[in-house]
């Protein structure tokens, strides 16, 4: 075959381009066939009309009707982009990345050319790139380096509903660029700017709460996608359930023992109910009667890598029950095909602001009750092909006592992060058009956590510190470390510490049933200083091994220790990034203390200055910030020692207050703070 493609877009037009008699072909057709039979193909040509015809469209449709991952292609395909990229945002990093490896495999180019994407701390992309699926929040971070974000004609904002932090300020900044991109007259746009492109937005949302986004935007228009939605028969349960990974787990076997065949999909709150039930699952389903269909279980949560994620989309084997535990990323991000039971724990995690704790707030994951609108979601994903049943681990009661939908994440998290970043574009929250405006406490408590770390003056102004830290892809506290370990010569150290930090999962794995192996293979890490320098222990013991030792030799070694490797391969991927940062910023990455740990505590303590408690006389620890009594977390390797100062990572809420990740660090050191100082007079 000839190629015929047309000038500017190369390796596209393969889909037809091969013959169907290579197996490459026949593939790419049944893709191409796929493609067609979406519900949002009929659509397609009045689509691209009013995308045309209108600067803000708004989508909505059903989960798994093709918005995602068709629309961009449409938009491509048509030449409605010419002047720029089209991007995509999405609320989660593995549903970006999963999508545009499924929309580079559709488009038939390797993920990263033509279709590429943009997450923190990893990016997949090209000059030849024109879609760009990207989170949220890397998208809010581009304003910084190109506030009219003129790389891109088209902004997608997907999963709009969610009503994250990150896509509540997307959607207002998109405002602003709009009117100034679009208007001539505008003294911020084309004329000073020198910007010829317009901007188009397309908001896509999967649940009907249409309206408040077309007001925003002066009454845009609303497009339905109509659905292939088949009836799904939904039973509750009698009476309440205590354990509800127990009850998912009775739930799963009695319908592989009672049921037609077709695949399972449970949604479970988190990592560590998956894992679990999974190991349950895996376990009893060996000791069923060979008659039976085999089990195979699959997971899917945003801290797993993309091709295990990936593995639920394979065809199910013959004579198999593909049952697929995952956290409501599976709810509408992802639609997995095949599904015909699914069973409800009606539960999620949830990040949530305690701002009621006096002294200043924190965000905490808390496992609660999912919305009605989720719960709609979660049974919808049995009907796509067929009819389909859900089992809801709860009662009925407890449905109709549900709240509606989520409140927007503004109203709720910790603001720390994101007025950081709008500082840096000369923006204040207080003054930025939001859909919801979040209350004066919480703003009030950012602002001065962002001075404690220096980040910003007596007058909310950013100071060159806050600007550095700004730069850094990391929550406000680690930046401010990673500047701090400047002045005292251990930013090598600095950087160990904060990229384990900063991954997905958790570097130490505890086995409840092996807790004093796990507590014997922790003692050799173990600093007395605490968990962070425990931390950079096991760092550098990983490093050696990894120096010497085959993968095979390293993953055992990892397995030993109970520790993740996982977290050990993103965490040097982090540190890579964040040494591009230094350098940006001047600071020598190289630069290493060695083993002057009251450097690197110090270091650390500028961050956590504001996450810190003193010993009382009765032996509890009292913030130094507020009044409330913190508890070292029992995971912590401080949990039986008492020292006169602690910082902490993070707090979590339980029945009490844990301040987890905690370390000792000198009380002289609190003194030599001026924030400190400013407070005590
Ligand atoms: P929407 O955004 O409307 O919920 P999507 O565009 O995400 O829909 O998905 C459309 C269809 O593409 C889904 O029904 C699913 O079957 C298919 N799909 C998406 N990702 C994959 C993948 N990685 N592998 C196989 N099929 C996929
Ligand atoms: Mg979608």
């Amino acid at each position: 075959h000839n190629d015929a493609n047309g000038a500017g877009q190369p390796k596209k037009h393969r889909i037809n381009g091969a013959g169907p008699s290579t197996p490459q072909g026949s593939k790419a057709k049944a893709i191409a066939e796929q493609r067609q039979q979406l519900p949002i193909a009929k659509g397609r040509d009045a689509l691209i009309e009013e995308i045309r015809k209108n600067d803000v469209t708004i989508l909505l449709g059903e989960t798994g009707s093709g918005k995602t991952t068709q629309v961009p292609q449409y938009i491509l395909e048509s030449g409605l982009a010419k002047n720029g990229m089209i991007a995509v945002t999405q609320p989660r990093k593995v549903a970006a990345t999963s999508l545009a490896a499924r929309v580079a495999t559709e488009q038939n180019v390797p993920l990263g050319s033509l279709v590429g994407y943009a997450v923190r701390f990893d990016e997949k992309s090209s000059p030849e790139t024109r879609i760009k699926y990207l989170t949220d929040g890397m998208i809010v971070r581009e304003l910084m380096s190109d506030p009219l974000l003129s790389n891109y004609s088209v902004v997608i904002v997907d999963e709009a509903h969610e009503r994250t932090l990150r896509t509540d300020l997307l959607i207002a900044n998109l405002k602003k660029i709009q009117k100034a991109r679009n208007n001539p007259s505008d003294p911020k746009g084309k004329g000073k700017a020198g910007l010829t492109n317009p901007l188009k937005i397309v908001i896509m949302s999967a649940t009907l709460d249409a309206e408040k986004f077309s007001r925003f935007y002066h009454n845009a228009k609303i497009l339905y996608v109509k659905g292939r939605q088949h009836p799904v028969k939904i039973y509750h349960c009698a009476e309440s359930q205590l354990d509800y990974t127990d009850a998912a787990m009775r739930t799963f076997f009695q319908i592989h023992t009672d049921q037609p065949p077709g695949d399972v999909l449970i949604f479970l709150p988190g990592q560590e109910d998956i894992e679990s039930l999974q190991k349950s699952i895996d376990l009893y389903a060996k000791q069923l009667p060979a008659d039976k269909l085999e089990v195979l279980t699959c997971t899917m949560f945003a801290a797993q890598e993309h091709s295990q994620n990936n593995k639920a989309f394979l065809p199910t084997p013959p004579k198999t029950r593909k049952c697929i535990l995952a956290t409501n990323i599976a709810e509408t991000s992802i639609t997995i095909p095949g599904i015909k039971y699914v069973i409800d724990t009606g539960k999620c995690k949830e990040k949530q602001y305690l701002a009621r704790v006096s002294g200043g707030g924190f965000d905490t994951l808390l496992t609660r009750d999912i919305t009605k609108s989720s719960a709609m979601q979660r049974a919808g994903r049995a009907g796509r092909e067929g009819k389909g049943v859900c089992f809801r681990l709860y009662t009925e009661d407890a449905f109709n006592g549900m709240a509606l939908s989520a409140e927007p994440e503004i109203l709720r998290c910790s603001l720390t992060a994101s007025i950081l970043n709008l500082k840096t574009l000369g923006q204040n929250l207080e003054e930025l058009d939001l859909m919801d405006k979040p209350d004066s406490d919480s703003i009030a408590s950012a602002l001065k956590t962002l001075w404690l770390l220096g980040a910003l003056d007596n007058h909310q102004k950013l100071t060159p510190d806050g600007r550095q830290m700004a730069l850094f892809p990391l929550e406000p506290q680690y930046a401010c470390a990673v500047v701090a370990s400047k002045g005292y010569g251990c930013t090598s150290e600095v950087l160990d510490i904060v990229s384990v930090l900063s991954a997905s999962s958790k570097l130490f794995i505890d086995i409840s049933e092996q807790r004093d192996a796990v507590a014997e293979a922790r003692r050799k890490f173990r600093h007395s200083y605490g968990d962070h320098l425990t931390v950079l222990n096991a760092v550098r013991a990983y490093r050696e091994i990894a120096a010497s030792e085959n993968k095979h030799a390293r993953r055992e070694w990892c397995r030993k220790h109970f520790l993740n490797e996982r977290t050990f391969l993103e965490a040097r991927d982090i540190r890579e990034q964040l040494v591009v940062t230094c350098n940006r910023v001047g600071i020598d990455a190289t630069v290493s203390a060695k083993e002057d740990e009251d450097s690197i505590i110090k270091s650390i303590g500028h961050g956590l200055a504001g996450n810190s408690a003193f010993l009382q006389p009765d032996g509890s620890y009292k913030q130094t910030m507020g009044q409330t009594i913190v508890k070292v977390h029992p995971g912590s390797s401080l949990c039986d020692k008492k020292v006169p100062a602690i910082i902490y990572d993070e707090l979590m809420y339980t029945n009490q207050i844990y301040a987890r990740g905690v370390s000792s660090i000198p009380k002289s050191f609190f003194l030599s703070l001026s924030a400190f100082k400013q407070r005590k007079a």
